[in-house]
């Protein structure tokens, strides 16, 4: 991954906190980022109104603003489950065979089982600018598009 991809990947982490505390949606179907630009699609029953977007992006940019600490470290599986609970995974499984997970969290935020690359501290990510959202009813899915404007 590019630097920028870092930032960008990042980034979902601190949305995905703001969209887990705002919106009360808590599994991600999954992520993409591309340069500046990411996308986060969360499971969610309903398209949410511009006001809740608006808490969503400004409670990503504070914790921005914050500084906080992003953390990786390595857990045996059972012992993450138990400790954290099933809101480490996303949407997509991770295989049985895996005994041990890398695990990444935003203290008081955000904790999810994910490999890639991440930065040390939410102040180096920027600012988050939320697009238009969509939603897929069919599929329950809310989908965020950002961009990152610093
Ligand atoms: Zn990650």
């Amino acid at each position: 991954m590019s630097s920028e991809d870092v930032r960008t990947h990042t980034a979902v982490h601190v949305l995905k906190g703001a969209v887990q505390s705002v919106l009360g949606a808590n599994w991600t179907a999954s992520t993409n980022v591309s340069g500046s630009h990411g996308r986060l699609t969360v499971q969610f029953d309903r398209k949410p109104t511009d006001e809740e977007l608006a808490r969503v992006e400004e409670a990503a940019n504070r914790k921005v603003s914050e500084g906080a600490e992003v953390l990786e470290f390595e857990m045996e599986r059972q012992e993450a489950e138990g400790h954290f609970g099933k809101q480490i995974y996303d949407l997509f499984p991770v295989p049985e065979t895996v005994t041990r997970l890398k695990l990444v969290r935003i203290p008081d935020w955000n904790i999810n089982c994910c490999v890639e690359a991440h930065l040390d501290s939410t102040s180096e990510v920027g600012r988050i600018r939320l697009g238009k959202p969509r939603f897929r009813n069919s599929r329950k899915e809310l989908e965020l598009e950002f961009e990152l404007t610093d």
